[in-house]
């Protein structure tokens, strides 16, 4: 069945034709049902040789199936059973929102939209080139209530040409709405004797009027595929040279260092950890996707036990605030009842109930247990994105200025001298690109660079304390990481036999650097809070030493959100910015990369559309609420 039903829908969608060669194929489901449609066009599009560089598949649905169930529906058929495995390490936190699954090396890319079908579709903010229809299934109420709204918010989601089809029988009423809407509907076949119908019924977006320009000017057009330089080979500018490269883009990176990594991102070990708060705000919500794009990343490109480790983290909440009860990264399941991952006995406690992991905490201390969370080391991760076809590296060339000869930026260092040629320009170099638009816009004040319009970024110093482990490891570290007020990285592999890592302080670069001594201690400090009895076993060595030291600046925002987007007001921006990552940057780079990505390709968003524009730019500076 699900075999006869795909190939009818991709028939109805002239596909394969349609996507032959093409850059990009958007499909929208309108009901993700057990996922065989997606997974069959996975498939199809695995198997085509002349499949687009893309396949976006955005998927919409009330209550995404148990895996299990996913499994179940697929088990019996080999080839998609296969890739429903594939898919299975990403299905876990879909709470309502937008959830964006990296697959097939990073070409198909799977958003799945959970939600209210009406609502969803105006979240849309691109144009699908096929549409899947499915009202309902006949033995759910599923998405029942189509009305002439929904349908209308559908059709905003389609191009002229935008191919329709559906294999279950549609309403009188639906086909009436879809026809009104500006879908040219195809005959019924043969009326269905009993049960659903499941001859493929197509249409085709075809509208008698003109289509308005106000609903094409909200996703925009593709940017025609050429050359971009980055400007910084951090997180930051690697996760957009990757992000672009997987596009086709040829991306010249270039640092100022003489290796990539030269700034923050040159932390030795950091963790992929979401931010929790009551309110669930942008700030969380936007590091709940962040981190989900993070670990797929780091799951296909890095070496696990060595690189990073998806170990979970256990966030101590040192002041007394309990936090989201969380059902993410645990769906249905209440945190204070979740165990840690070697043993079932440590159990966290939500204030006041039996006592947590009892070698570290005091009884009664709230506590989150982040099961989705790693450490990681990121100059690994900007190597392995810097690696990839399409992208080269420059170090020591620190960028002084920019000028525009026809449709091409030249890049040139403080003597004048080029240092690349591009068509775009991402300014990915943190704390380095205030100083640098400045200069560009006194240079070229016909250029309007908003640089006054951008949220003001500031300087943060911090400074991890790490040694290495004697032969035994103590016992007052924790089997994972922890964090809450500063973290412990327990045990991390690194030259010559195993490290712990303590961090980090916090001081604004206004003011004078502390000596190490005092960032040692001031780390040490907030260890007492976050794992006390850690704290007593390592006071001695910390006094005596020696304890090594890595330090560098965080770039960040008044409201700690990063900044991307155009830097101007032109037709087709092509000046761009993606930096403020401050203390999150492993959890935001990558989707700050496919973000800009996504908008350079006019391609399905990996999130709300409203939550994307927090990230803008030209945002101005006003701070955004955040209880923690
Ligand atoms: C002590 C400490 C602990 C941290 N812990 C964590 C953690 O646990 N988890 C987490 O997510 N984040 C953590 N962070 C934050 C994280 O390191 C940053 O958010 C991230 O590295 C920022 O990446 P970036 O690419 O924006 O900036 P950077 O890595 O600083 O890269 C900017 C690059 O631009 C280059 N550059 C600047 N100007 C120019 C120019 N004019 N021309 C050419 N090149 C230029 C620089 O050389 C640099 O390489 C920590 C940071 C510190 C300091």
């Amino acid at each position: 069945m699900a075999e006869t039903t795909t190939a009818a829908l991709f028939a109805s969608c002239d596909l394969p034709q349609a996507w032959a060669g093409q850059n990009a194929w958007r499909i929208l489901e309108t009901r993700f049902g057990e996922g065989l449609r997606f997974l069959s066009t996975w498939r199809a599009w695995k198997n085509d040789p002349q499949r687009p560089r893309l396949l976006h598949y955005v998927s919409l649905t009330q209550a995404p199936p148990p895996l299990d169930e996913l499994l179940a529906c697929a088990a019996p058929y080999p080839e998609l059973l296969a890739l429903a495995h594939e898919l299975a390490p990403q299905w876990f936190g879909l709470l309502p929102g937008f959830h964006r699954l990296t697959l097939g090396g990073g070409r198909v890319l799977l958003t799945l939209c959970v939600g209210e079908l009406t609502t969803l579709l105006r979240q849309q903010q691109f144009i699908a080139d096929s549409v899947y229809l499915d009202p309902a299934h006949p033995d759910s109420t599923e998405f029942a209530a189509w009305d002439i709204w929904t349908v209308k918010a559908l059709a905003r989601c389609c191009r002229r040409g935008t191919g329709l089809a559906t294999t279950v029988d549609i309403s009188d009423d639906l086909r009436a709405d879809l026809t009104q809407c500006g879908f040219e509907m195809g005959a019924r076949q043969t009326e269905p004797a009993t049960g659903p119908r499941r001859d493929p019924l197509t249409g085709q977006f075809n509208p008698r009027w003109t289509i308005k320009t106000t609903r094409d000017a909200a996703p925009g057009r593709a940017v025609e595929v050429g050359s971009c330089a980055v400007i910084g080979a951090g997180l930051a500018g690697a996760s957009v040279a990757a992000a672009l490269a997987r596009r086709g883009w040829q991306v010249q990176v270039l640092d100022q260092g003489e290796a990539p990594a030269a700034g923050a991102s040159g932390l030795p070990v950091g963790l992929v950890v979401p931010h929790v708060s009551v309110d669930d705000c942008p700030l969380s919500r936007l590091s709940r996707s962040g981190v989900r794009l993070m670990l797929q990343q780091a799951r296909s490109l890095l070496q696990q036990g060595q690189d990073w480790d998806p170990t979970g983290t256990l966030e101590h909440r040192v002041d007394g605030t309990p936090g989201l009860p969380l059902t993410w990264p645990m769906p249905g399941r209440d945190w204070s009842q979740v165990s840690t991952p070697d043993t079932a006995s440590r159990q966290m406690t939500a204030g006041g109930s039996a006592p947590a992991w009892t070698h570290g905490m005091a009884a009664g201390d709230p506590a989150i247990w982040h099961a989705q969370a790693a450490w990681l080391k990121p100059a690994q991760l900007v190597r392995a994105w810097l690696s990839q076809a399409g992208i080269t590296f420059q170090g020591k060339a620190p960028v002084a200025t920019l000028r525009q000869n026809g449709n091409e930026w030249e890049l040139l260092d403080a003597q004048g001298e080029v240092l690349a040629r591009a068509n775009r320009v991402v300014f990915a170099n943190a704390g380095g690109a205030l100083p640098l638009l400045e200069a560009v816009q006194t240079a070229q004040p016909a250029l309007d660079i908003h640089v006054n319009q951008l949220p003001v970024m500031h300087g943060v110093r911090g400074q991890l304390s790490w040694a290495m482990h004697a032969r035994a490891i103590h016992s007052a570290f924790p089997p994972f990481p922890v964090n809450g007020a500063g973290s412990v990285v327990p045990v991390v592999p690194v030259d010559g036999g195993s490290a712990w890592f303590i961090g980090s302080s916090y001081q604004p670069d206004t003011k004078p650097a502390s000596p190490d001594e005092k960032n040692h201690a001031a780390n040490l400090g907030r260890l007492h809070k976050l794992i006390p009895t850690l704290g007593q076993a390592l006071a001695e060595q910390f006094a005596a030493g020696p304890i090594n030291a890595w330090k560098n600046t965080r770039c960040t925002t008044a409201d700690r959100l990063p900044v991307v987007g155009p830097l101007h007001e032109a037709d087709n921006p092509s000046l761009w910015i993606c930096a403020g990552m401050g203390s999150r940057g492993m959890s935001f780079s990558v989707l700050c990369a496919e973000l800009l990505a996504a908008r350079w390709g006019a391609e399905p968003l990996p999130i709300e559309a409203g939550l994307a524009q927090s990230l803008n730019a030209l945002r101005g500076s006003a701070a955004t609420a955040c209880d923690i």
